[in-house]
């Protein structure tokens, strides 16, 4: 078993009803150990599309990192989520930020996920349920790479 995490977010249609079906979806490859708070956040770097919900859970899986893509990719498309641009709206995206400890970097597939250090719509949610974690490359600790964030994302509790 592996222990990992994955980021959750959406933009686009009912996003707390998509990001529990997501979650659901996620059984049985996938046992969800802990979730985190949900947040409203400000979309970033394409700034004009409706706001996203964002969440992040631990879990553990037996699959490898690779497989594991595989399942997140075929619940986003089960969940509606097209071709779509790059960092435009979806209904539901799911990334691996962390799979154990695992440094992973093959064409595609990054772990742990590139641009972890610069999200606090990942970092906030993450640190709410592993502050203390440390990024296998870095060292840094999840609560150290928030607190050099300059941009808060605009983030706000959403009431779930
Ligand atoms: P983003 O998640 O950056 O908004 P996408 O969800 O469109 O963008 O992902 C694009 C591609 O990123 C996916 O097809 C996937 O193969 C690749 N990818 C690379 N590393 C990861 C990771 N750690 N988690 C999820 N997807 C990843
Ligand atoms: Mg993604």
């Amino acid at each position: 078993m592996t222990l990992v995490y994955v980021a959750l977010g959406g933009n686009i249609g009912d996003r707390m009803a998509n990001l529990k079906a997501a979650i659901a979806a996620l059984a049985p490859e996938v046992t969800v150990l802990e979730r985190s708070p949900v947040y409203e956040t400000d979309p970033k770097y394409v700034t004009d599309q409706p706001r996203f919900l964002n969440m992040v859970l631990s879990a553990e899986t037996d699959l490898g990192a690779p497989a594991l893509l595989v399942v997140l990719k075929s619940i986003e498309k089960k969940l509606g989520r097209g071709p779509g641009e790059r960092n435009g709206p979806r209904p539901i995206d799911l990334d691996i930020v962390f799979f154990g400890d695992e440094v992973i970097d093959l064409p595609d597939l990054t772990v742990p996920h590139p641009r972890l250090a610069e999200r606090a719509f990942v970092l906030r949610p993450l640190a709410d349920i592993a502050s203390a974690r440390m990024h296998p490359v870095t060292g840094l600790g999840v609560g150290e790479m928030l607190d050099a964030l300059e941009d808060d994302g605009g983030l706000i509790s959403f009431q779930t």
